[in-house]
């Protein structure tokens, strides 16, 4: 993509409003504008990265067997009364409004009750079963605040992937395995470090769920980990119990900020019990399925690496989820031959699948320069007068800094 194409532009300020750094850094580079209070658009570079998580997390889940779909973001009320899920009591982020031809209806802040719903449909025997599902969808919440860009929306997309199995054993298998997706998940987009399986609380079923926790400052959540015995518990369940069932003392637990980049969520035979949906086994009994629930904030994690593996000049993307693989920046300032070069290496490169940012701007280098470290493609190169004497290009690395002089085969596979 050329950049003198593209419509969004780089500033200086992000709106007087704007109090989260993963919103300030994300608006100024031109990947999102902010609507309102925890509402955000993407645009054409905030689009690619969300893609590419997408991809990522999409490439994990069909390891899994899991099964695409998108489900509706409208809701019936009733639906969600049947498991006392409706009213505001129970529930505290509805969005609801009103049919003009009268009743009810949601905007989908989850989707547990509508899929177990729609399976009744799809389960009958135990030959069905197991099923595994997902979706990357708009969710809608009305959280009372929203402070954190795009790592707390109001609207954000979310991946939701939603278990059906047999029994206890079949779903703990799939839980389990949905424990190694995860993590990989959260390795291949550069927050394994520093993100924990952390036990939180859980529900009629089980004493514990499971959240994934990326330590950030300023993080929402407090969690108490341990990295040798590698063990991560909320602050919600730590108590006398918890810590003698894991076999430590508070002393043993560091205190970090955190937000919750991931949920998985046992709901055992509940749900299924109170929508009715049930199977037949071999024997030809009526036996309730089992639901798991596994979500991941995709938006949020955008806001998440933006923030925490930026720099004082601005983003620093893992190439995993960078909206282009190499930001193409040329300082011709006239010379024709410099600018014949940099066309030919944007039009080579782009022939064999690398995707580029082609700063072919004719703007200040200090400007140029500034651009390219804020929005944070992972790769530099840099084609003017020196380079071309060289018949090399520069390379500089953003995350690093650190640079070297190569020639169009090196580039070629850079991805
Ligand atoms: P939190 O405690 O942060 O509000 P939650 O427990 O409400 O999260 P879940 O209902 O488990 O979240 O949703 C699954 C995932 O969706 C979360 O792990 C998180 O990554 C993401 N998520 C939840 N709420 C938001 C939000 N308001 N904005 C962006 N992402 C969100
Ligand atoms: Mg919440």
């Amino acid at each position: 993509m050329r950049q003198s194409k593209l419509f969004t532009k780089t500033r200086k300020e992000a709106p007087k409003d704007e109090v989260s750094k993963n919103a300030e850094l994300l608006i100024r580079a031109g990947f999102i504008h902010k609507e309102m209070a925890g509402v955000y658009s993407f645009l054409p570079l905030g689009l690619r990265v969300i893609e590419k998580l997408k991809s990522v997390i999409r490439e994990e889940m069909n390891s899994s067997n899991g099964q695409e779909i998108l489900m509706s973001t409208l809701q019936r009320k009733e639906l969600w009364e049947v498991t006392n899920r409706w009213g505001d009591e129970t529930v505290d982020v509805w969005f609801k409004s009103a049919l003009n031809s009268g009743g009810e209806v949601g905007f989908g802040w989850s989707h547990e009750e509508p899929i177990t719903y729609m399976m009744k449909d799809h389960i009958a025997s135990f030959r069905d079963l197991p099923i595994f599902v997902y979706q990357f969808q708009n969710k809608l919440r009305n959280e009372l605040r929203a402070k954190s860009g795009v790592m707390r929306g109001r609207e954000f997309i979310m991946k939701d992937m939603y278990s059906f199995s047999r029994d206890q054993k079949e779903h703990d298998e799939y839980y389990n395995g949905m424990i190694e997706a995860y993590n990989k998940v959260f390795s291949r987009i550069g927050l394994g470090e520093d993100t924990f399986l952390t036990f939180a609380p859980g529900g009629a079923f089980t004493e514990f769920s499971h959240e994934f926790q990326t330590v950030i400052d300023n993080g929402e959540d407090t969690i108490y980990i341990n990295k040798e015995k590698n063990i991560a518990i909320n602050d919600e369940v730590l108590n006398e119990d918890t810590l003698s069932n894991f076999n430590v003392t508070r002393d043993d637990l560091r205190e970090v900020k955190t937000t919750e980049v991931g949920n998985i969520f046992n709901f055992g035979t509940q749900k299924c019990k109170e929508l009715n949906l049930f199977y037949n086994d071999k024997e030809g009994n009526k036996v309730p399925v089992w639901l798991g629930s596994y979500g991941i904030g995709v938006t949020r994690l955008m806001g998440v690496i933006a923030e925490k593996l930026s720099d004082e000049k601005g983003i620093v993307w893992p190439s995993s989820v960078a909206p282009f693989d190499i930001h193409l920046v040329e300082i011709s300032n006239g010379d024709e031959e410099v600018k014949k070069s940099a066309d030919e290496l944007y039009s080579t490169l782009s022939k064999n699948g690398v995707e580029v940012l082609y700063d072919d701007r004719s703007t200040s280098v200090g400007q140029k320069f500034a651009d390219s470290d804020l929005i944070g493609i992972p790769i530099r190169v840099v084609v003017s007068k020196k380079t071309l004497a060289e018949g090399k290009f520069e390379r500089v690395e953003r995350k690093s800094g650190a640079t070297d002089m190569v020639d169009e085969s090196t580039l070629l596979s850079q991805t």
